[in-house]
């Protein structure tokens, strides 16, 4: 379950950024999270859930957003989205020589702060 240990990094660093800003309350998170760090939303929001309590984010709401697979060949520039985060080849030259551009995200894009 390595969603508990993103959810205890996370919890954190907001803890921290409401310290540092003042905020009375933060009442919801959207997260930015990319499709290859193969997170579980059900189970990010259960971890979540029993993080919080106690804190100061104590009934703040998760809001998970999913960036798709996005990868580049590096022989022939074709760029594509795909969810398999297993197969690295180019559909259009053949080559195995892919980067990932997009999916590996896990940010915060925004808060509601109080
Ligand atoms: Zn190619």
């Amino acid at each position: 379950m390595h969603e508990l240990s993103m959810v205890e990094s996370l919890i954190e660093e907001l803890l921290k950024l409401q310290k540092e800003h003042g905020w009375e309350r933060i009442c919801a998170i959207r997260l930015r999270i990319g499709a290859m760090r193969q997170v579980i939303p059900e189970i990010m929001h259960f971890a979540f859930d029993i993080t919080v309590q106690g804190t100061l984010l104590e009934g703040a709401k998760l809001v998970l957003e999913t960036v798709p697979l996005k990868k580049k060949c590096r022989t022939c520039k074709n760029m594509w989205t795909d969810g398999d985060e297993a197969v690295f080849l180019c559909g259009k030259c053949g080559s195995s020589d892919v980067e990932l551009v997009e999916g590996m995200e896990l940010e915060i894009e925004s808060l509601e702060v109080e």
